[in-house]
């Protein structure tokens, strides 16, 4: 191991530690980013279906349960998260959601200041190309780029 210094160091090369450590190195700070799994190679992380097989044979995850639930007759569920470059990103369905505006209010009624919607919509919009350009409630030039569903079916406007 050498002996370089970094100003950050970042555990966890997930979705909050990849944009912490982009928005970090942009602005000329030197970063050191720790991840546990390994490289996000596998083409499957980058087909949106591709989820479906990952999950099928727990592959980059880290294969945790659950306490055993009362209510499902003493069942263990899988609690499903990343262990890859990407973290659960790279295992996620690619559904581009936000929380519903209520909840953000309501952090924000309990004491989380600045968490309200209102406050919060910048920093959505801040990180998202909508495939329309941006507009009240849309970003359009971010580092995530999000367009309708691509369906047989078209129940979205194209
Ligand atoms: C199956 C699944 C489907 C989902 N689908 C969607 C979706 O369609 N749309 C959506 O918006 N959200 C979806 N989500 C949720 C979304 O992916 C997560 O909320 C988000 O990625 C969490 O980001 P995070 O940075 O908090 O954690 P993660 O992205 O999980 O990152 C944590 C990282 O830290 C690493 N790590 C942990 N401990 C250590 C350690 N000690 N040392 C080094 N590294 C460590 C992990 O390996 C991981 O890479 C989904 C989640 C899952 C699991």
């Amino acid at each position: 191991m050498g002996s370089e210094t970094y100003d950050y160091v970042i555990v966890g090369a997930g979705s909050a530690g990849c944009v912490l450590a982009g928005r970090l190195s942009e602005a000329g700070a030197s970063i050191l980013l720790l991840e546990a799994g390994g490289a996000d190679a596998n083409p499957l992380i980058s087909i949106p279906i591709g989820m479906g097989k990952m999950h099928q044979h727990h592959m980059h995850e880290w294969g945790d349960l659950s306490e055993p639930e009362p209510n499902l007759d003493g069942r263990r569920m899988p609690v499903t998260h990343g262990k890859v470059l990407g973290g659960s990103s790279s295992i996620n369905i690619m559904a581009y959601t936000r929380g519903h505006p209520r909840d953000y209010d309501r952090w924000a009624q309990n004491g989380a200041h600045g968490w309200s919607y209102v406050e919060s919509l910048p920093y959505f919009k801040r990180g998202e190309a909508w495939q329309g350009g941006e507009d009240v409630w849309r970003g359009g030039d971010g580092p995530i780029g999000t367009q309708w569903a691509r369906t047989a079916d078209p129940i979205y406007p194209s």
